[in-house]
């Protein structure tokens, strides 16, 4: 465990997926999620390490639609399947 500096609470705006259909940002709870280890850099320059895609569908036109992000996971918390060492 590395030493951790006490910072102010920061507050980021993360992007709301939104139906391509009809534009609503308003969704049902994910039904399906998958997780996919897939290291690169994002649009915004930002370094990932997995690829989450979570299944939803709009609330307002019923349109399925899978909302994509990029999360850069500490190799700690990442899953073992991808080529490591059996315990
Ligand atoms: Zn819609």
């Amino acid at each position: 465990m590395g030493k951790r500096i006490k910072r102010a609470l920061d507050q980021v705006d993360a992007p709301k997926s939104r139906c391509r259909n009809c534009g609503s940002t308003e969704r049902e709870r994910y039904f399906r999620t998958t997780t996919q280890g897939y290291a690169g850099t994002d649009a915004q320059g930002r370094p990932f390490t997995h690829i989450v895609r979570r299944w939803t569908r709009c609330k307002q036109c019923r349109q399925v639609r899978v909302d994509r992000c990029f999360e850069n996971r500490p190799p700690a918390e990442s899953p073992a399947d991808e080529g490591a060492p059996e315990k």
